[in-house]
C-alpha cells in the first residue's frame, strides 16, 4: 500500500525502460516511441524518466551527460555487476539515466556487430540492463509509480520488479506495463543463461518463462505485467490469433481486457508539409499549389516527364519480407502495362529486391524512378511530392510511412493489416469518403486491383480524390491523443496492482 499518497493524484512517476531512444541510440521505430511518448507525457504533467543502456555510439560530451552514479551494484543471481550511471537531459527535458557497463555496451552495434550477426550474450546484456534500471530508481531515490519495459529486451524488468522488488519500499508500489512493438522477435535463449539472470528456478514454468526448454524474455514480460499493451488496436487483436501471435497468443488472449491496442502518434515537429525543410515547396490543406510543385520536382529528380496529369505512386521502406516489397516486385509491370502511373521506388535491404529495383528504371524508363539506400530527406520528398503511397505489408503492428503520407496528403494504398487497417479508412465510393484504398488478401492480385481502382478514382472521380486528400491531411496522429491512452493504461494498470496487492492481504 505504498502508494495511497497519490492513490487520487492524476499524474504519476513514469520509469520508461527501452533499449534505444531517439536521438541518442536507434536502430528502428521503438527509438522515435522512446522519445516521443515521454515528451507528450511530461507536457501533460507527468514526472517521466527514461533508461536506456549507454553504448558506445552515444556522445556523452555531446549530449552534455553527467555522471550521476560512480559505481552501482546490480544483483545477478548469485552475484552484483558492478556499472555506472550516467545522465542527460532530453530536448524535450525529459531525464535519461545512462547505464555504462564497458563489457556490455561498450561495442561497435546496440544488438549485433558489423556483420549482422547478433551478439552471443544478448540475453545476459539485456537481463543485466532491465535489473540495472530498476537499481537506477534505488540509488537515486525516484519512486515510480509505474514501470514501462518495451518489447523483449526490457521485458525482463518488470519480472524482476515483481519477483524481488514487491515490497521495497521505493520499487514496491509500482505497477508494471510492457508495450509490444513487435512480437515476432521475443528473446528465446538457452537454459544455460538461466542461472545467470537470477530469476529462480521456481519460476521456470510454462506460463512464465518456459518456451520449448528455452527461457523466453517476452513471455515473462507478458506474465508479470498489469497491463500489456500492442502498438496498435488491430495488433493487439491480431496477436491473440495463432497466426499473428507467433507462439504466444494463449499467454495473450487470456488477458482479455488487460490487453490494450494504443496506436503510435507521429512526430508533428519533422513531419508537417507547411513546415518540412527537406521539400521543395510547402503547402497545407487550404493551399495544395506547393505539394504540385513537389511533384514536378520529384518526377524531375527521378528522370520521369514532368507531368501534373499522370497518377504518381511512391513506396518506401526496408526490403524485406514484412513489408511486401516482393508483391509489389511481382505486381509491377502488370501495372505499368495496364495503366497509366509513375513509380518511384527508395528502399534497401535483401538482396534481390534492390537487384530488381534497381534495374527496373532502366527496363522502364520514364515510367519508374529508384533509388536503393537510407535516405530520409528523399523520404519526406516521396511522401510530399506523390499523389498515392503503396504499403503492402503483410502484417504491422503500427507503421509510421502510412501516416505520414495522409498528412502529406497522399493518399495510402495499404494491405488492410495491423496499424494500417486502423489508420487507413477505406475508400467508399457511394459517398466519396475515406483516406485511402485497402486490400484484404496479400497477394499480387489483390495490390495489382486495388492500385487500379485508386487509379480510376484519380481519373474518373477527382473531387473524390480531393475530398479524401482534405480529410487524410486533418487526420489526428498526434502523440498527444497517444499520451492520453497510454495514461489510461496506467490508470488502469494501477488498479490492477492494487487489486492484486488486496488479494494477497
Ligand atoms: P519499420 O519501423 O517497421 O521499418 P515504419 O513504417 O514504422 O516501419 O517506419 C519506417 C520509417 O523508416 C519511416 O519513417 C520510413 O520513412 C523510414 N525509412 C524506411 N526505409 C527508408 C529508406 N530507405 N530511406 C529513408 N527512410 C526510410
Amino acid at each position: 500500500m505504498q502508494r495511497t499518497e497519490r492513490e487520487n493524484s492524476d499524474t504519476y512517476r513514469i520509469l520508461i525502460v527501452a533499449s534505444e531512444m531517439y536521438p541518442y541510440a536507434k536502430v528502428g521505430g521503438l527509438a522515435d516511441i522512446a522519445s516521443a511518448l515521454p515528451a507528450a507525457l511530461k507536457k501533460m504533467g507527468h514526472d517521466v524518466r527514461v533508461v536506456i543502456p549507454r553504448y558506445r555510439s552515444i556522445d556523452l560530451e555531446r549530449w552534455n551527460a553527467g555522471q550521476t552514479l560512480e559505481s552501482m551494484g546490480v544483483w545477478m543471481g548469485d552475484r552484483q555487476e558492478w556499472c555506472s550511471v550516467f545522465e542527460l537531459t532530453s530536448e524535450a527535458g525529459v531525464p535519461v539515466y545512462l547505464i555504462e557497463h564497458q563489457l556490455y555496451f561498450d561495442r561497435w552495434g546496440l544488438y549485433h556487430d558489423a556483420s549482422m550477426h547478433d551478439y552471443d550474450d544478448n540475453p545476459v546484456r539485456f537481463g543485466f540492463f532491465s535489473r540495472a534500471a530498476l537499481q537506477v530508481c534505488k540509488d537515486i531515490g525516484f519512486k515510480p509509480d509505474i514501470v514501462h519495459a518495451n518489447d523483449w529486451q526490457t521485458a525482463l524488468t518488470l519480472a524482476y520488479l515483481k519477483i524481488w522488488h514487491w515490497d521495497d519500499p521505493i520499487l514496491g508500489g509500482a505497477a508494471a506495463v510492457i508495450t509490444l512493438h513487435n512480437v515476432a522477435y521475443q528473446g528465446i535463449y538457452p537454459l544455460s543463461f538461466y542461472d545467470y539472470l537470477g530469476l529462480g528456478w521456481q519460476n521456470f514454468t510454462e506460463e512464465k518463462f518456459e518456451s520449448y526448454k528455452k527461457i523466453n524474455f517476452l513471455k515473462g514480460g507478458i506474465y508479470y505485467a498489469d497491463v500489456v499493451t500492442a502498438v496498435s488496436p488491430a495488433f493487439a487483436r491480431e496477436i491473440t490469433q495463432p497466426y499473428g501471435g507467433f507462439g504466444l497468443a494463449p499467454y495473450l488472449g487470456r488477458r482479455g481486457d488487460d490487453l490494450i491496442g494504443i496506436l503510435n502518434g507521429i512526430d508533428y515537429a519533422l513531419w508537417d508539409p507547411e513546415r518540412d525543410p527537406f521539400i521543395p515547396a510547402h503547402f497545407s490543406v487550404h493551399d495544395l499549389e506547393g505539394k504540385r510543385e513537389c511533384k514536378r520536382q520529384l518526377q524531375q529528380a527521378f528522370g520521369l516527364p514532368v507531368d501534373d496529369g499522370v497518377a504518381l505512386i511512391g513506396a518506401i521502406g526496408r526490403f524485406v519480407e514484412q513489408k511486401g516489397f516482393h508483391l509489389i516486385a511481382q505486381a509491377i509491370e502488370g501495372i505499368l502495362r495496364d495503366m497509366h502511373v509513375q513509380f518511384v521506388i527508395l528502399g534497401s535491404g535483401e538482396h534481390y529486391l534492390q537487384d530488381y529495383f534497381w534495374n527496373l528504371p532502366g527496363r522502364y524508363s520514364g515510367r519508374v524512378g529508384s533509388y536503393i539506400g537510407f535516405d530520409d530527406g528523399l523520404a519526406h520528398r516521396i511522401e510530399a511530392g506523390c499523389d498515392f503511397f503503396l504499403m503492402p505489408s503483410l502484417f504491422e503492428p503500427c507503421g509510421l510511412n502510412q501516416m505520414y503520407s495522409q498528412r502529406y496528403g497522399t493518399l495510402p494504398i495499404v494491405h488492410a493489416t495491423g496499424g494500417l487497417d486502423d489508420t487507413v479508412q477505406n475508400y467508399d465510393e457511394a459517398t466519396g469518403q475515406g483516406t485511402g484504398f485497402k486490400f484484404w488478401q496479400p497477394s499480387p492480385q489483390a495490390l495489382h486491383y486495388t492500385v487500379g481502382w485508386a487509379i480510376s478514382t484519380y481519373y474518373d472521380r477527382p473531387q473524390h480524390i480531393r475530398a479524401m486528400i482534405e480529410t487524410a491531411m486533418t487526420q489526428d496522429f498526434s502523440w498527444e491523443k497517444s499520451a492520453r491512452h497510454y495514461e489510461a493504461a496506467y490508470a488502469r494498470a494501477i488498479r490492477n496492482k492494487q487489486r492484486l496487492d488486496a488479494d494477497a492481504g
